[in-house]
């Protein structure tokens, strides 16, 4: 048995931005389940309230694509994942430029004020973990995502400073990089494929999301909060600066 498996974050707390659904929910209950206290910071209440109280967790209503609403609070936590994030599929002539911003905002500025008020504490303590759901698409580019693929290729460089500024302090950060994963995310933008491509949804599951996956499936979330558990972790603590794809092989072509 590894130092990584059963309470590896007791006495550890976490926030856990978009907690509320698909991936956030699965790295909550994941972190709550190596022992530490997670906090959910998400836009949907009721949501939010439903995961917090599954793990004995606690809540926090926040819109992030108002980052300054972060400014003023204390982020004092031993575990940052920067995982709310939403999608807009379109080709960049009708791309509103408000659309862009809000998710520009949500994706990258928000993770920067939240990292930029969580690492005093954590340099006081000598031990911080941030982690910033990227994907493949903070890898490469893909027709129709202008802002996501923007946000997430940013959130790359966001996370590799991080590490660099914070592993004299103990601080690492690191990026996690799915393929699709099945959340109502990714039911959403199915729909919108759908839509632009003229093709039924599920021709845009088999020929457009799983074209480059070797493996031909969706990834699941709790797959993904399994790496987000480990890099929280003791084990991981030389891991800095780190992008961990998964994805079925798609970026490894
Ligand atoms: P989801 O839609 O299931 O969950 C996103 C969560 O973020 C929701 O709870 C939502 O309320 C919250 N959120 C959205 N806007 C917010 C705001 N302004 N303020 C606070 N909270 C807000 O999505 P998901 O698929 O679980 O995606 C989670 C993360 O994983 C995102 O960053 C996404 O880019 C990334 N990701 C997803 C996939 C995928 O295929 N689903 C692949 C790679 C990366």
């Amino acid at each position: 048995m590894t130092t990584s498996d059963i309470a590896a974050l007791a006495g550890r707390s976490a926030l856990v931005t978009g907690g509320a659904s698909g991936i956030g929910a699965a790295i909550a209950r994941r972190l709550s389940s190596l022992g530490a206290h997670v906090t959910i910071a998400d836009l949907d209440p009721a949501g939010a309230r439903a995961v917090a109280d599954e793990i004995g967790g606690d809540v926090w209503v926040v819109d992030l694509s108002d980052p300054g609403t972060v400014d003023g609070r204390t982020i004092d936590v031993d575990v940052l994942v920067n995982n709310a994030g939403i999608q807009r599929v379109s080709p960049i002539p009708e791309f509103e430029p408000e659309a862009f911003h809000r998710i520009l905002m949500i994706m990258v500025e928000a993770p920067f004020r939240l990292i930029r008020a969580a690492l005093p504490g954590m340099y006081d303590r000598g031990f911080g973990r941030v982690i910033n759901i990227s994907s493949v698409h903070g890898l490469r580019a893909s027709e129709f995502k202008s802002a996501y693929v923007t946000a997430k290729h940013a959130l790359e460089g966001l996370s590799k400073t991080t590490a660099l500024e914070g592993g004299p302090h103990g601080v690492t950060s690191n990026c996690v990089n799915p393929g699709y994963v099945r959340t109502p995310l990714v039911e959403k933008q199915i729909a919108d494929q759908a839509r632009i491509h003229g093709i039924e949804e599920s021709a845009v599951v088999e020929t457009i999301m799983l074209a480059h996956n070797a493996i031909k499936r969706l990834v699941e979330p709790d797959e993904v909060a399994s790496l987000v558990g480990w890099l929280a972790g003791p084990d991981a603590a030389m891991v800095n600066g780190a992008s961990y794809t998964m994805d079925g092989g798609w970026t490894a072509q």
